[in-house]
């Protein structure tokens, strides 16, 4: 298998050569401009000390400060971050927001730690990387395992340093300087692309099946935006499992049980379905929602989904992806697809710096005409240089980010 950074860098790698981009404005653009891993240790509850690894990479910063999310989850090492910080770089530039590429996160499993707990993880976590971030030089934001709650004990904690300063972070809630659709924006943004896609292959959405991996953020966002549209949503799973029913789930009453039960096991007549078959269940939509690298050389042979809508960061490995090309299976790259939540985001952060806020509508418009204008933007690209509409999307990322570094001098 492997790493998460070879596999990121290899669809770098094939659309800096299409480009024709020397090898070392390749290793210049590749190359993170900091890495850091600090320790995390905090008191338990119960007295004990727990001690945790911390990361923080700072990949580009050629088009603006540094941003990305943060994640918890016992999986998170120095390469995982990496492969993201990458991603975050080529995302913030095909929606053309103005910022560089950025990722952290610490090695631990969020569901085993207390509110309070989580809290002093946070906060410690802070304190160790507080000079590195700024709302002029590096922007963490939500992605798994963390949430607004959280964003908000990094924005208080960073404040003891640098004082009044909401824009240090974003995906902040509502009631602390965090702006309107924030939450929605990621799940939101894969439904606006999904729209569009359906609009360029003529296909009404009450024609379309899908399947969804992952019921957190991104996941729950995407299945309400795609059940208002119409389409029909055969299989949802989360990290428990899945259900499944021909008939399509009622997502806002999945919702409601998902809230009583914590799970999604009984729901009405759905029946119980495992996260490898949903990978490979008869839609026409498979949405990957969850974790990176579920789809492999070794599953891709067995999806019968017509599109594969990344939804997650990295789901699809290059062998995966190459089985995909040539069993003509479309993929929407997640640098596209899933950046509503950074170009939320990145409308936090405007308002937080003109003390200003908007009203949902015009959030909802803004992110709305980001998300067309990105997805014509790769559609176009993609059929003018007959490529797939990843390499579309890294070409004009990449593009725009070796413009502004070349701009700027080395
Ligand atoms: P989340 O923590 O809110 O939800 C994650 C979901 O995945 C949960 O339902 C969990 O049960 C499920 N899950 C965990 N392990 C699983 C497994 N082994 N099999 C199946 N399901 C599993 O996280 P999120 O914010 O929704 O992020 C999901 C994905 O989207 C990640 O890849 C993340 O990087 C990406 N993403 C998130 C955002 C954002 O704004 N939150 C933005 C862009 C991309």
């Amino acid at each position: 298998m492997i790493s998460a950074y070879e596999s990121a860098s290899r669809y770098f790698k094939e659309a800096a050569t299409t480009m024709g981009l020397s090898a070392n404005m390749q290793k210049l653009l590749l190359t993170p401009q900091r890495q850091v891993k600090v320790q995390v240790a905090i008191e338990m509850d119960n007295g004990e000390i727990s001690t945790h690894i911390g990361f923080r990479t700072q990949h580009d910063k050629s088009r603006g400060p540094f941003k990305g999310g943060l994640r918890y989850h016992h999986e998170v090492d120095e390469d995982e971050v990496l492969a993201l910080a990458t991603l975050m770089t080529w995302k913030t530039a095909v929606v053309n927001i103005p910022y560089g590429g950025a990722k952290g996160g610490i090695q631990v499993n969020p569901a085993s730690l207390s509110p309070g707990e989580m809290e002093r993880l946070t906060r410690k976590f802070t304190d160790a990387i507080h000079d590195m971030i700024g709302p002029d030089k590096d922007i963490p934001a939500p992605d798994m395992g963390t949430n607004a709650q959280v964003m908000a004990w990094i924005a208080n904690q960073y404040e003891k340093y640098a004082g009044f300063n909401p824009a240090c972070v974003t995906g902040k809630p509502i009631d602390l300087h965090g702006s309107l659709g924030r939450e929605e924006a990621t799940g939101r943004g894969v439904g606006l692309v999904v729209e569009a896609f359906l609009q360029k292959i003529s296909r009404p959405a009450s024609s379309v099946t899908a399947a969804i991996q992952g019921f957190g953020n991104v996941g729950t966002h995407t299945a309400t935006y795609l059940h208002q549209m119409g389409i029909t949503i055969t299989a949802i799973s989360d990290a428990e499992g899945g259900i499944q029913d021909p008939h399509g789930i009622n997502v806002p009453q999945l919702l409601e049980h998902y809230k009583q039960n914590k799970s999604l096991k009984n729901f009405m007549q759905a029946k119980p379905i495992s996260n490898a078959e949903l990978l490979t269940s008869d839609v026409d939509l498979l949405i990957p929602a969850a974790l990176g690298h579920v789809l492999t050389g070794e599953n891709a042979q067995h999806v019968r989904a017509k599109y594969i809508i990344e939804a997650a960061n990295s789901p699809t490995d290059p062998a995966a992806d190459e089985i995909f090309a040539k069993k003509d299976i479309l993929v929407l790259p997640d640098i596209l697809t899933n950046a509503g939540g950074v170009t939320v985001s990145y409308f936090e952060w405007v308002q937080n710096r003109q003390q200003f806020r908007w009203d949902i509508e015009r959030v909802r418009h803004e992110l709305q005409k980001v998300m067309l204008q990105s997805f014509h933007d790769v559609w176009e690209l993609a059929h003018e240089k007959k490529c797939t509409l990843r390499d579309a999307a890294y070409l004009i990322g990449i593009g725009r980010v070796g413009k502004a570094t070349i701009l700027g001098g080395i």
